[in-house]
């Protein structure tokens, strides 16, 4: 009876490590605290898995802020700005790598594939001097031993590593991060013979970057790579444990033939293909460590289903050779549904975050070991049945609507540049007008504000009046500050998917179903688990007590439906595209009731658009075509006359830069100003775009207040590529997290900074 984790999450079940590292990094406790936590969450985790019945516990999958920048402590790969000495990297070098410290900022940090994980990218260059530098591997595994349970210990695979890793600053450009593989091997050679020394019987080597798109020459570093470890590996059992996606046929060949290695990890869950590539061809004798519970989400697993793809499997790869597993590591999930206690009976019924998903995963295992548990599986068959049939997942007339939409196009019937023309008779605004993203600092005041609101510790009265208090002070602010288009400030939100989620029907939120994103921060994505529709206005009252206090045009302000979608746990029972649409046409609703509140200037934010690209190349134009068909259903009804701003936070789309303009916006405004100008070499190159354009003029996520002259030196540059009369003068992201004394200087230096240019044109 074989079951396995591929990870699992380090937060703790009420973010005890998010507290006890923001204790530690504001001195407020020690070193030794800050272990102690972390000691006591590995222990509890790996004596949960041994008490549920895992064969194959992982060790080392826990983490003080990154298990890639883990990887860079183990290799000693420290930039050589952090002034790091050599001997085992302790918490200053590490913590100063996640997050800068006085003198020198942080490591960059990005996505990890296709999650709202972030890692720290590797450095690397030629001339980094790798050592064994963070023995964590197997100190944690030796632990666990002392706890009585013999770990699987996981390390980032080799290749992996250096795949996910960018060239140093100054690196010469023909400089190739594979040629560093002979590098690393070594050290990774160190590691694993100190887990053989340790007792290690299993080791697992996570290479998820073996579902991307890779050449033959990226393939060909897999077989190099574990040519060369063979025989340091040998009396080890080794997993390679891919995730995220199936393989492509000869990624699929290449990790089959890989030497050394006896088991492999797949994705049964987002892979299409995987089951078909394991009946095609699956190597006598070896493991086959099947992912079907998925990593990802937080419904619970149909059991009979999955069981049925796990008896098809062992046909093929032998009963002894079968095991249980997740789709991917638990970390994208939340960690456990005993502390919802506002989750209705119903609802909890349907779901399974990691603490059940292991449970879910030995209950496999022990029924296709033929002691399967009646009980569990008939109270889970019953979960399936009633999640399929409840009313409150259904809604006729919205399952209706969104299918009407499909294969059909929506647009707005005239072409952009002569709604600009129609909207710029009415609002009448100067050359390089200005405005900003939405929110405005939120003070401590404010939140709590909301708190007491949430918590009925004040009355609604006396809510809304603080409210109006707020967006009056912000409203004032901007016309002091001679900003052209107006925002309210966004001071009613908490969270820009959350604060819709709770109005929308279809939408449940949790008290604790945190995910890490990044270090010490979560985020509570709300589950999508029924149809999707708006009871009535969400965001009119407020817009239009905003409009009221000002004679310039005030932006209403959307989240739009991708940014809703990617942001949320998202139903598993359809496909997310149909979400997506129930979710347009809610959003369309409340574009059109703001329109006829008078609002004639209306944002509809999609700052995750990007992020839901699919890690294959082959699915983006799908994805792409109604993800952007999505945004635009939600405004395709308005006149000419009402202007229809986007917002997004990246500017990395030289590649998706023709679905930008299909989405059809009369404006956006983009981040900008910490990409080097990525994004106005696209245009430099030659795309023609028609419609208004705000890229960032100044960088929100830093204290930092920028100068007039800068701003006006920017806003050049942006002119010597864009027309004139197209450009927008804005911050490059909402003011939520910064406060009024960096606000107001930076704004009046923006809003200075145009009105000079305005003078010179
Ligand atoms: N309107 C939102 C704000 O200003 C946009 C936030 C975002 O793009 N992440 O806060
Ligand atoms: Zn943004």
């Amino acid at each position: 009876m074989a079951s396995h984790i591929v990870g699992y999450p380090r937060m703790g079940p009420k973010r005890e490590l998010k507290f006890a590292l923001e204790s530690f990094w504001d001195k407020k406790s020690s070193a030794e605290d800050l272990q102690k936590v972390a000691a006591d969450l590995r222990s509890s985790i790996w004596k949960q898995m041994s008490d549920a019945g895992i064969k194959y516990i992982p060790s080392n999958t826990f983490s003080y802020y990154d298990q890639v920048l883990d990887a860079t402590s183990m290799l000693g790969a420290v930039p050589p700005r952090y002034g790091w000495s050599g001997g085992e990297i302790g918490f200053d070098t590490y913590f100063s790598m996640a997050r800068g410290n006085a003198s020198v900022p942080a490591m960059e940090m990005t996505k990890w594939f296709d999650t709202n994980y972030h890692f720290i990218v590797p450095e690397l260059g030629p001339d980094v001097n790798f050592s064994y530098a963070s023995h964590k591997a197997v100190d944690e595994y030796k632990k666990a031993k002392a706890l009585g349970v013999n770990t699987v210990p996981v390390l980032i695979g080799p290749v992996s590593y250096l795949l996910l890793s960018k060239p140093a600053k100054g690196v010469d450009k023909t400089f190739s991060l594979l040629s560093l593989l002979p590098k690393i091997l070594p050290i990774y050679k160190e590691v694993i013979s100190d887990l053989k020394a340790a007792g290690a019987s299993w080791i697992q080597f996570d290479e998820p970057t073996l579902v991307l798109d890779l050449d033959s020459h990226k393939l060909q570093a897999f077989t190099a790579a574990y040519d060369d470890l063979e025989s340091t590996l040998s009396g080890l059992n080794v997993l390679i444990e891919t995730y995220f996606a199936d393989l492509t046929a000869e990624a699929y060949k290449t990790l089959i033939g890989l030497k050394g290695v006896t088991a492999y990890g797949l994705d049964l869950v987002r892979g299409a293909q995987t089951l078909d590539l394991v009946k095609s061809n699956f190597p006598k004798g070896k493991y086959l460590f099947a992912g079907v519970v998925d990593g990802r989400n937080i419904w619970a697993n149909d059991l009979a289903a999955s069981l049925s793809t796990l008896k098809e499997l062992e046909a093929v790869v032998g009963k002894e050779n079968l095991v249980v597993s997740t789709s991917c590591s638990l970390l994208h999930t939340a960690v456990d549904l005993v502390n919802e206690t506002k989750l209705d009976d119903e609802i909890k019924l349907w779901l399974a975050f990691a603490a059940q998903k292991v449970v879910e995963v030995n209950a496999l295992a022990k029924a296709l070991a033929g002691q399967k548990d009646e009980a569990f599986f008939s109270a889970n068959a019953a979960a399936q049945a009633s999640r399929k049939s409840s009313p409150r997942v259904t809604n006729e007339a919205v399952q209706k609507a969104a299918a009407a939409l499909k294969g059909s196009d929506h647009r707005r019937a005239t072409n952009v540049s002569a709604r600009l023309d129609a909207q710029q008779k009415k609002l009448d605004l100067p050359i390089l007008p200005t405005t900003t993203i939405g929110s405005f600092p939120q003070t401590l005041e404010l939140r709590r504000v909301r708190r007491e609101f949430k918590a009925n510790k004040i009355s609604e009265d006396d809510y809304i009046k603080a409210i109006k208090e707020e967006i009056k002070k912000v409203v004032d602010l901007q016309e002091e500050l001679d900003i052209d288009v107006l925002v309210h400030g966004e001071p009613e939100r908490n969270d820009m998917v959350e604060y819709f989620g709770e109005q929308l029907s279809g939408f449940a939120f949790t008290v604790n179903g945190w995910v890490q994103s990044y270090g010490s921060r979560c985020v509570k994505p709300p589950i999508i688990y029924g149809d999707v529709s708006r009871p009535k206005p969400m965001t009119v009252f407020w817009s239009s007590t905003a409009q009221s206090m000002t004679a310039r045009p005030m932006k209403g302000m959307l989240t739009g439906p991708v940014t809703i979608l990617n942001w949320s746990f998202v139903r598993n029972d359809q496909p997310r595209f149909e979400t997506c649409y129930q979710i347009a046409l809610a959003i369309k609703d409340e574009v059109e009731d703001l329109e006829k509140a008078g609002i004639n200037v209306i944002q509809i934010d999609e700052a995750a658009l990007r992020e839901g690209l699919p890690l294959r190349k082959s699915e983006h134009a799908f994805y792409l075509k109604w993800a952007v068909h999505s945004f635009r259903i939600t405004n395709c009804g308005v006149q000419d006359t009402t202007q229809i701003h986007t917002h997004m936070c990246y500017s990395n789309f030289n590649d998706i830069i023709h679905s930008i303009i299909d989405m059809d916006a009369d404006v956006i405004t983009i981040e900008n100003s910490r990409s080097d100008e990525k994004l106005l070499s696209v245009f430099r190159e030659g795309v023609k775009y028609g419609a208004g354009i705000g890229p960032g003029v100044y960088d929100i996520h830093s204290p930092r207040i920028p100068s007039t002259e800068e701003i006006a030196d920017r806003i050049n540059k942006m002119l010597a590529v864009l027309e004139t009369n197209i450009l927008w003068v804005n911050p490059d992201c909402g003011l939520k997290t910064r406060k009024y004394a960096e606000v107001k200087p930076a704004l009046n230096n923006m809003v200075a900074a145009a009105k000079l240019l305005r003078t010179q044109l």
